[in-house]
């Protein structure tokens, strides 16, 4: 199968824990599991609504503190944002209106009413989205598209462990929502394609582009 990144030619490697086929490109690193196995957005609504997402919980409060304290020193005084898949909670958007930014949520499930498509934002944050998505390439760019010019898109998602074995023990693709994985590899390839700056990740989980 063709790499939903970069279209080169992937490998395939079963991951042991449910016994899921997978695709693997060397050129991008991006992994992903077999498109047989992606469920319908009611399923995944039904795995979503067992998510007790707090929004009084400090620890829960602190996990987007973490991401704000990351992404706010990259993108100077933006004076809008959209938070796209917030899920149920307004948390996030919460936290940065809080610092004077007029913020937007959508949620395809949660909070579809917003069309966002038809704005232009400064910053564009998405948490834990990008694992879930089908076709993230499309969805990259339909966000850099919702952009102004020289606009931020933030994006939390675990990096995977480039080793087979260290995929095999990994937490994070155990969740059967939980289809697509990247690299920071994988998303300087997706800047390219789409032109946009790659500015900063962390490492671990969060990664920052600029729209040219
Ligand atoms: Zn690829």
């Amino acid at each position: 199968m063709k790499c939903h990144i970069c279209n080169n030619e992937t490998s395939i490697f079963t991951e042991t824990y449910a016994g899921i086929v997978c695709h693997y490109c060397k050129n991008c690193q991006y992994i992903f599991k077999d498109p047989s196995c992606y469920q319908s957005i009611h399923a995944q609504k039904e795995r979503y609504d067992l998510h007790t997402n707090d929004e009084n919980d400090d620890g829960y409060r602190a996990y987007f503190q973490r991401f704000v304290d990351f992404v706010i020193p990259h993108v100077g005084s933006p004076k809008t944002a959209l938070d796209f898949g917030c899920g149920r909670s307004t948390l996030l958007a919460d936290i940065l209106k809080n610092i004077g930014i007029d913020t937007d949520v959508y949620d395809p499930i949660y909070h579809p009413e917003n069309r966002y498509d038809s704005k232009k934002y400064d910053l564009i944050v998405s948490t834990e989205v990008f694992e879930h998505l089908h076709q993230p390439k499309e969805v990259f760019k339909s966000l850099l598209a919702c952009l102004n010019p020289n606009g931020f898109l933030a994006i939390q998602t675990q990096f995977h462990p480039e080793e087979e074995e260290a995929f095999q023990k990994w937490y994070y693709h155990r969740d059967p929502t939980h289809i697509v994985f990247f690299s920071p590899k994988t998303f300087r390839v997706l800047a390219d394609i789409y032109r946009c700056d790659y500015l900063a990740d962390n490492g671990k989980n969060m990664v920052i582009f600029q729209k040219r």
